[in-house]
C-alpha cells in the first residue's frame, strides 16, 4: 500500500531515539520529511547524518520541550524547513515515577510538564499550519493510562490526559479536516526501557517475567511495529479515522489474563 506520505513534513517530538526514532526512520523511508525535535543532540545529529547519507531528507531541532519557549521555537523551525507542516507526532515523554505517597505537588506538576503540557503546546502552535494542510496529529500515550502501574501518578495522569485530549481535539478539529488519533504502546524495547530494566537486580529475569504476560508471541513490541501504526494514522489511508486509540501491544491491555 502506498501510504501517500511522500514530501509531507512531519514534526516528531523525541524523534532521535526509541519509538520516535523508528517513526523518523519510517517516515524517511516513505519519502516524507521528518523534523526531529529532541534534546539529545548527539543522537539527533547521528540520525540526521545517517539519513542524509542514505539520500533521505530530514531536519533536526535540538530542544528540551520542558523549557519555556521551546515548543514555539520547534514549530517555527519545523515550518522554516519547507514552509508547511502536514502532521505532528507528539511522542517525547519519560515515566518519571512521581508517586502519590512520596511525590510532592511540585514533582507532580513537573511530571505533567515533562509528559503532557508540551503535547498541548506543540499542537497549539502547529494548528494554523495543520489546518492549512488538513493534516493529522498522532499522540503517543501508554498502557499506564488504562491499567495504572503504581508509583507513577504524574505519568499516569499525563498519559490519561493525552487520551482525553486526543478525543477532545478530534472534536475540535473535525470541522477543519484535521484528524487526531493516539497510539498506546505497552512494552517496547527502547533506550528508556533498557535503562528502566537496568534498575532491577536481575534485568534479564525481569524482562522474562514481563514478556511472558504478552499474549501475542510472548515478546516485546518492536519500535518499528509502533511506527507502522503511527504512519498509518498519519497517512491519508486512515482518512476517515479520528479520535481513536490504537493499542499496538500484542494484546497486553485487552486480552483475557487467563491466556497468560
Ligand atoms: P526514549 O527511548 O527515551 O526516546 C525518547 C526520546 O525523546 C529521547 O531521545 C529523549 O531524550 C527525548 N525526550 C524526552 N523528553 C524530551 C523533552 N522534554 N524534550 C525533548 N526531547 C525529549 O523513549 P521511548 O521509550 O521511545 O518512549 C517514547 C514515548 O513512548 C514516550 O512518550 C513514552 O511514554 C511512550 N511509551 C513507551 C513505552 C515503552 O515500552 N518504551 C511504553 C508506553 C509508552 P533523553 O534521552 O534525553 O530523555
Amino acid at each position: 500500500m502506498d501510504l501517500d506520505l511522500k514530501d509531507r513534513t512531519v514534526l516528531v517530538t523525541g524523534g532521535a531515539k526509541g519509538i520516535g526514532e523508528a517513526v523518523t526512520r519510517a517516515l524517511a523511508a516513505e519519502g516524507a520529511l521528518p523534523v526531529v525535535v529532541d534534546r539529545d543532540r548527539e543522537a539527533g545529529e547521528a540520525l540526521r547524518t545517517e539519513l542524509d547519507a542514505s539520500g533521505a531528507r530530514s531536519a533536526l531541532v535540538v530542544a528540551d520541550l520542558m523549557e519555556p519557549g521551546a515548543c514555539r521555537r520547534a514549530v517555527e523551525e519545523a515550518l522554516g524547513v519547507t514552509g508547511r507542516l502536514d502532521a505532528v507526532v507528539n511522542n517525547a515523554g519519560v515515566n518519571d515515577r512521581v508517586s502519590l505517597e512520596e511525590g510532592t505537588v511540585e514533582d507532580f506538576v513537573r511530571s505533567l510538564r515533562r509528559n503532557l503540557i508540551h503535547y498541548f503546546e506543540i499542537a497549539q502552535y502547529a494548528l494554523p499550519a495543520l489546518k492549512e494542510t488538513r493534516g493529522a496529529i498522532v499522540n503517543v500515550s501508554s498502557k499506564v493510562a488504562m491499567t495504572g502501574q503504581g508509583g507513577t501518578s504524574g505519568y499516569a495522569a499525563s498519559k490519561g490526559g493525552i487520551l482525553a485530549l486526543t478525543r477532545e481535539w478530534a472534536v475540535d478539529l473535525a470541522p477543519a479536516g484535521v484528524r487526531v488519533n493516539a497510539v498506546v504502546p505497552a512494552e517496547v524495547m527502547t533506550p528508556l526501557y533498557r535503562q528502566w530494566l537496568g534498575t532491577f537486580p536481575d534485568p534479564d529475569e525481569k524482562l522474562a517475567d514481563i514478556v511472558r504476560r504478552v499474549p501475542l508471541g510472548r515478546r516485546m513490541t518492536t519500535p518499528e511495529e509502533i511506527a507502522a501504526v503511527v504512519l498509518f494514522l498519519l497517512s491519508p489511508r486512515s482518512g476517515h479515522t479520528t479520535g481513536q486509540y490504537l493499542f499496538a501491544d500484542g494484546g497486553y491491555v485487552h486480552l483475557d489474563r487467563a491466556i497468560t
